[in-house]
């Protein structure tokens, strides 16, 4: 398993920084996010450490697919399965946290819609 000592979601995924947890599996950890956005905003992310959605996708589709049901599943638990998947990709695109990770929002969704 690749791991990044200094990387913030790494050191998550080995229990080294406390997380409200939301639900661990073979491939995923999710998490409360510490800032919510929405009523319901959990950060689904893989114990490898891929720096993004694309490249996670290229480096194991498997753990990438496993990362779309988790988001789903908690989905469904949290908010009637009526949810928002974002990845931010790049600085310029919002992303602060260089290891992949989706943010599900559900409920009342404090971020505008693109377009
Ligand atoms: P990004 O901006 O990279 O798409 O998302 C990173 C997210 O991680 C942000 O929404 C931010 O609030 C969240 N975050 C940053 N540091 C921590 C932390 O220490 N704990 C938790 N639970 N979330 C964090
Ligand atoms: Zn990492």
């Amino acid at each position: 398993m690749s791991t990044i000592e200094d990387c913030l979601f790494c050191r998550i995924v080995a229990g080294e920084i406390p997380v409200t947890m939301v639900a661990e599996t073979e491939h995923t950890v999710a998490f409360r996010d510490i800032n919510p956005q929405a009523d319901v905003h959990v950060l689904v992310v893989p114990r490898i450490h891929e720096p993004d959605i694309g490249s996670l996708a290229t480096a194991d589709p498997d753990v990438t697919i496993a990362l779309l049901a988790e988001a789903r599943r908690i989905a469904d638990d949290e908010a009637g399965g009526q949810y928002r998947l974002v990845f931010n990709t790049g600085a310029e695109a919002g992303q602060t946290v260089f290891h992949a990770h989706a943010h599900v929002l559900g409920g009342d969704i404090h971020v505008p819609l693109p377009g």
